[in-house]
């Protein structure tokens, strides 16, 4: 399937392959006290972001006209595929471009939160997820209420990433009195707004921190309304498709890099005499992964190309996302298991990779919610097979 990519993908393929083999792969092994960390030291970090500034690959999916590096869907895949075959700065790839903010942001709104954002000036969070709901957004409770010059907000949210940090938060709440998509209206919250705290700290399976966030009776001014009220919903889904489709790419990489790890393991470990890649057992995982991996980058690539050219892909983003996720789960274990000790120790990089996957069939819908978008889908037959 490579050599089937525009040749302007292959070419920045390349590059990133080039740019990881030679900036961040040495790196996983020689960070003292670190190996394996998610984040880099400000003096490694800081040079490296130059160079992928350089590369112009900053902000890769926000427009050229704001700041950003404006690549296509297809394009943006293949770097994130290439960037997370480290697990060596995969911090340096997260983009804070929040497209809701893009799609409805006034021009004021964009100059002052958006563009520093893009020039990394500072950073912002996402916040719909609530106790009570997350997966099933539309069920929030977060309230909004008008007020002289102003809104109301109260309630409050979990799982806020980059929160600690953040210098403003885009909050997702209900106009008081509606119920489920409608009425659900986005916020700007600057940090320091009174009412507004950061709460407790949730710690990830993979290292990564988010944040409880309450909201009391926080009042902020008519200019911290993002698009209009009840426009929430609409905004919010478009967003997550390029969030999926991203995904996916990154379980791919990760998978690819795990998977040449076991096969490259496999020929080098000697047990009773044989190299254990001589072992049927041995095969079958390399063979499986393999297949599932090779089925995953034709689906990843296929919708990403449909997506940018302008087709309805809600139900090929939800099959990707599940099928990538839970493939990647499998590719990692296998390797774990070829390793044996070594793939559970930090001598190698499986354990992270092992710990960094096991979200991703969480977040950005779970495994369970992408299966009954697909057969929503097809059952009201807006997609056929073989479409
Ligand atoms: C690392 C990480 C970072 C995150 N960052 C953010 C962030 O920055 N901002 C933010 O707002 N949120 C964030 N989240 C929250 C994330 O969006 C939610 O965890 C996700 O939407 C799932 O919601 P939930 O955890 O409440 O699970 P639930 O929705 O409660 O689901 C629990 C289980 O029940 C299943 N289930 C639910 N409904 C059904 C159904 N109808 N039929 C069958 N099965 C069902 C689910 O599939 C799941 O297996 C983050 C989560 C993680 C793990």
């Amino acid at each position: 399937m490579d050599s089937n990519l525009p040749e302007e993908t292959q070419l920045l393929k390349n590059t990133v392959r080039r740019f990881v083999e030679t900036e961040l792969i040495p790196l996983e092994r020689s960070l003292p006290d670190r190996p394996n960390s998610h984040d880099l030291p400000t003096d490694i970090r800081q040079p490296l972001e130059k160079k992928i500034r350089d590369l112009g690959l900053w902000a890769m999916e926000a427009p050229e006209d704001i700041g950003g590096a404006g690549l296509s869907i297809l394009n943006h895949c293949v770097v994130m595929e290439e960037a997370y075959r480290s697990t060596a700065g995969r911090c340096l790839w997260t983009s804070l471009f929040f497209p809701v903010l893009h799609k409805l942001g006034t021009e004021a709104q964009k100059q002052k939160y958006l563009m520093p954002g893009l020039r990394g000036e500072f950073h912002g969070a996402s916040a719909f997820s609530e106790p009570g709901a997350a997966g099933d957004l539309a069920g929030i409770q977060a309230s909004c209420v008008r007020a002289a010059g102003g809104w109301v907000l109260n309630g409050t949210k979990c799982w806020i990433s980059f929160a600690k940090t953040a210098r403003y938060v885009l909050v997702l709440t209900r106009l008081q009195g509606t119920k489920r998509h409608e009425g659900l209206t986005w916020f700007i919250v600057d940090a320091g707004t009174p009412g507004f705290t950061v709460g407790r700290q949730q710690r990830m399976i993979h290292g990564q921190s988010t944040y409880e966030l309450i909201l009391q009776d926080c009042f902020v001014p008519d200019s911290q309304l993002l698009g209009e009220p009840g426009q929430g919903w609409a905004a919010g889904e478009t967003a997550l498709y390029r969030g999926r489709v991203t995904i996916s790419a990154r379980a791919i990489g990760i998978a690819g890099r795990c998977f040449d790890l076991m096969v490259e393991y496999s020929k080098q470990r000697y047990t009773f005499g044989q190299p254990i890649s001589s072992r049927q057992a041995i095969q079958w995982m390399i063979a499986d992964s393999a297949m599932e991996l090779h089925a995953s980058r034709l689906m990843v690539y296929d919708a990403a190309w449909r997506a940018q050219n302008g087709q309805d892909v809600r139900t090929q983003m939800a099959m990707i996302k599940t099928y990538t996720s839970e493939m990647v789960g499998r590719v990692v274990d296998r390797a774990v298991q070829v390793h044996g000790a070594a793939g559970l120790s930090d001598e190698t990089i499986i354990e992270r990779c092992y710990r960094d996957v096991r979200p991703m069939r969480i977040y950005e819908g779970t495994s369970e919610a992408m299966r009954s978008v697909i057969a929503r889908n097809i059952l009201a037959q807006n997609f056929m097979s073989g479409q």
